[in-house]
C-alpha cells in the first residue's frame, strides 16, 4: 500500500498538474518582486482580488491554467518558473489546517466540497 503523504516526505512524483490547473495562488509582493526580476511583467501574470484589491492572484489562462503552467512534450506539466515559484506554490499541498497525513495531492481529494469547473486529468 502506498505510504501517506506528510509534508516531510512529500514529493511531487507525477507532474500532472492538476493543482496548477484548478488551484487558484495567492502572491505576495516578495512573490512578485521573485518572479518580475526573471523579466516578467507584472500585469502579464498577476491579478486582483475583485472582492479586496489588496489580495492578489497568479493569472489564470482561459482555460484555467496558471499563466506559468507547461505541458512537456512527454505529456507531463512543468512550471516555468518553478525555482522562484510563489511561496504558496513551494508549500502545496501541506497549509495550515492541512491533515499531517493526506492519501493525495490532487485539488479534488484535498478539498472535496470545493466545485473544479476546469477539465481534469487532461
Ligand atoms: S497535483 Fe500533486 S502530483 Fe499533480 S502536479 Fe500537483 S503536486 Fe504534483
Ligand atoms: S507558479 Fe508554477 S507551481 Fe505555481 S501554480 Fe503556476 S505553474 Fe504551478
Amino acid at each position: 500500500m502506498k505510504p501517506l503523504l506528510t509534508k516531510e516526505n512529500f514529493k511531487c512524483d507525477r507532474y500532472c498538474g492538476e493543482c496548477c490547473k484548478k488551484m487558484l495562488v495567492a502572491v505576495s509582493n516578495k512573490d512578485i518582486k521573485n518572479i518580475e526580476k526573471l523579466g516578467y511583467k507584472k500585469e502579464s501574470f498577476v491579478m486582483k482580488d475583485v472582492f479586496n484589491s489588496k489580495r492578489k492572484f497568479l493569472k489564470k489562462e482561459e482555460n484555467g491554467w496558471c499563466v506559468f503552467l507547461e505541458k512537456e512534450k512527454d505529456g507531463k506539466y512543468s512550471c516555468k518558473i518553478h525555482k522562484d515559484r510563489p511561496e504558496v506554490c513551494q508549500k502545496y499541498p501541506f497549509f495550515p489546517g492541512t491533515p499531517k497525513e493526506i492519501k493525495s495531492c490532487l485539488p479534488e481529494d484535498l478539498y472535496p466540497n470545493v466545485f473544479f469547473k476546469m477539465p481534469s486529468r487532461k
